[in-house]
């Protein structure tokens, strides 16, 4: 299946993705992961992005097109996948539809997640990433077992640079003006879903579960 998660920052595209990717076996290709490890690897891509990833801005669609292009023509073009933070713009719409034409492989479903503004400041300014293996966890709703260490592998939790107040309100913007339009792109071609993202991480994948088995029966 080809999916693409959409959702303002916070709506629980990242955790719902990896909660799919345990279910179902799909790879989960986030480009804010791909992005963040770019950057702690200081590479050519990961230099040039960190300033716009710091001020909450989107990193140019050059780059981040040319990222998602080499990691789905790897080994062809990908049939199975689930997109997480990607496309942001209209234009790295497009610039999936192509990629996706010349392998004969169309995007079957586009999941949008809804949660209230007040609601994702509070999940994002409360939320610690792991440094180690990139699990997240919440302050007050998820809190690790030993304050400031990850319970999977041990590693230290951080808050990301853009998960502070200012940033945060900041992203939210950027999503409100560059990537609501994109719904409008994905309405027109039939494949968009809004989903409620409030409740628990269990009770939102229950929707989502319906929601695509509806698909494979219809
Ligand atoms: P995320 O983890 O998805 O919230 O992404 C973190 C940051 O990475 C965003 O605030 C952007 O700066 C950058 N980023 C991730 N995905 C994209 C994208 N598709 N287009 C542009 N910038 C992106």
């Amino acid at each position: 299946m080809r999916i693409v998660l959409m959702g303002p920052p916070g709506a629980g595209k990242g955790t719902q993705a990896k909660l799919m990717r345990e279910r179902t076996g799909m790879a989960h290709i986030s480009t804010g992961d791909l992005l963040r490890k770019a950057v702690s690897a200081q590479t050519a891509l990961g230099l040039a992005a960190k300033g716009y990833m710091d001020r909450g801005e989107l990193v140019p669609d050059t780059l981040v097109i040319g990222m998602i292009d080499h990691c789905l023509r790897t080994d062809g073009v990908a049939a199975s996948f689930m997109l997480d933070g990607f496309p942001r713009t209209v234009t790295q719409a497009e610039a999936l539809e192509d990629t996706l034409k010349t392998g004969q492989v169309p995007l079957e479903h586009v999941i949008s997640l809804a949660v209230p503004r007040e609601e994702l400041v509070r999940r994002l300014s409360g939320r610690r990433t792991c440094r180690q293996c990139g699990a997240m966890f919440h302050v007050a709703f998820d809190p690790p077992r030993q304050e400031g260490i990850c319970d999977r592998c041990g590693g230290a939790l951080y808050q990301r640079e853009d998960d502070r107040e200012e940033t945060i309100r900041a992203r939210l913007d950027v999503y409100d003006r560059s990537t609501a339009p994109l719904e409008n792109f994905y309405r027109a071609r039939g494949l968009l879903r809004e989903i409620d993202g409030t409740g628990s991480t269990t009770d939102v994948l229950d929707r989502v579960l319906v929601h695509l088995e509806a698909g494979r029966a219809a």
